[in-house]
């Protein structure tokens, strides 16, 4: 215990006076039991700063939800400890599902709520009457106490048949669930909570799952992306998945983005024209294309506003190859001048990195983007018509990183959760990242796969 309190005191000296330690004892992770796809941009926020803690969640050993807190005063780690046990990740042999990762929310009287464990919910849930099911469980957690990641009880006050689990919070502390109500052919949805998550209002479908009149052979499928914009508004960019009953791949298609006022619950585009919900694939290509790919596939990225609440968002765009998800894909950004969207510029930027949008002005914009090797900024100052690389957050060469996006209200030592793969094993070292890098930690601490 000794040696343990001496370290303890090193490290705080050590990292108060600002200096970078070769010390075998500090390591750059914060928990080496994070597994498979621990972490992503899509499942948010996978974290939150509150009263001066970072709060963070992955998916940890067996797909069970994981939370971890740093002090930013004292410099103080605590956990990780399992939030709560997935229906995932229990069948010795399967594939690591990945699709229950947790997210997170805060509410105003300092509970922490985690969500995660869904992948469409299953036959024996009953029917899902707004879309399929295929594996899984959404299942909802809180803190036992206000900002104690020590102890959780689950809350049953959710449907089982979620996916890709988003929180937005509300200047007035309501809180939105959006996910998607099942499988592949489901609505996408939110439900309200006016009482700290307590309960949730019915859901709500926003965009709809629908057979092609044209082609009974495809069915209009989603992926969305979800964030607060101005005031009572919350906005969101998605793309459009050809979900095919023959030779079923990953082909998803465009960018879109829409806009919820949450005073009167209606949603409208970017030029402010109302929008009949759910929206359908015609309704989207009609009302809400920021870019049609045509051929080229996509992967759907995150959207933020500028100062003037005008959007800018990043999506990835590539060929398929014959493969069965697709080859390699340019990260795309455009943004909304407030007559026209401006962007989809051949750039630098990294392929298929995938990150998250810091806006200084409508024309300068700093994308933390992760990939292979480092997790870097990337600037520009001419509206997305060139970037530059800046400061690298993280580097190791032979570690491919996968980061989140911002967690909310992120302290700028604290801004992303990143997971780090290297050689073949499912376990993954964890990363808080920032300014000045990774938030260090005890090794002993750590390394929790040793305990
Ligand atoms: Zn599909």
């Amino acid at each position: 215990m000794k040696t343990y309190a001496t370290l303890i005191i090193l490290f705080n000296t050590l990292f108060l006076a600002g200096q970078s330690s070769k010390d075998p004892a500090i390591v750059d992770y914060f928990t080496d039991n994070g597994f498979g796809a621990a972490v992503k941009t899509m499942q948010h926020p996978a974290g939150e700063y509150y009263k001066g803690v970072t709060y963070v969640c992955f998916q940890g050993p067996l797909e069970d939800a994981w939370v971890a807190a740093y002090n930013h005063a004292t410099n103080k780690w605590s956990g990780p400890f399992k939030a709560g046990v997935s229906k995932l990740g229990k069948t010795p042999g399967d594939k690591i599902d990945n699709h229950g990762k947790p997210a997170m929310i805060i509410d105003n009287e300092g509970y922490i709520h985690i969500v995660f464990g869904g992948h469409g919910g299953m036959p024996e849930h009953g029917p899902n009457t707004l879309g399929n099911t295929h594996k899984g469980d959404m299942i909802h957690v809180v803190s036992q106490k206000p900002q104690d990641i020590s102890r959780w009880e689950v809350l049953d006050n959710i449907p089982p048949f979620g996916t890709y689990n988003q929180f937005v919070k509300m200047d007035n502390g309501d809180i939105y669930l959006f996910y998607r109500h099942g499988a592949h052919r489901s609505n996408w949805v939110y439900q309200k909570s006016t009482n700290n998550g307590r309960s949730f209002e019915q859901e709500v479908s926003i965009l709809k799952h629908k057979i092609q009149d044209d082609n009974p052979g495809i069915h209009d499928s989603w992926y969305c992306w979800f964030t607060k914009g101005q005031g009572e508004e919350i906005i969101m960019t998605y793309n459009y998945h050809v979900c095919k009953d023959l030779n079923h791949d990953g082909e998803r298609q465009n960018c879109y983005y829409m806009v919820m006022n949450t005073n009167d619950y209606t949603w409208r585009n970017v030029k402010g024209e109302v929008l009949t919900v759910p929206v359908t694939k015609a309704h989207a290509d009609k009302m809400t294309l920021v870019v049609d790919t045509e051929n080229k596939w996509t992967t759907r990225g995150t959207v933020r506003l500028d100062q003037a609440g005008n959007p800018h968002l990043t999506y990835n765009e590539g060929e398929h190859m014959g493969l069965k998800h697709g080859g390699p894909r340019q990260v795309k950004y455009y943004r909304w001048t407030g007559q026209m969207w401006d962007g989809g510029y051949d750039t630098n930027l990294p392929v298929s990195a995938v990150g998250d949008i810091l806006i200084s002005s409508p024309t300068e914009v700093n994308l933390l983007l992760d990939g292979r090797g480092e997790v870097a900024w990337w600037h520009t100052t001419n509206g997305g018509q060139s970037f530059t690389k800046g400061e690298v957050l993280i580097r190791q060469e032979k570690t491919n990183f996968a980061i989140t996006s911002w967690l909310r209200n992120a302290h700028p030592n604290a801004r992303v959760v990143a997971v780090g793969k290297i050689g073949s094993s499912d376990f993954r070292k964890m990363y808080l990242l920032g300014d000045e890098g990774p938030v260090k930690r005890l090794k002993a601490e750590a390394d929790k796969l040793d305990d």
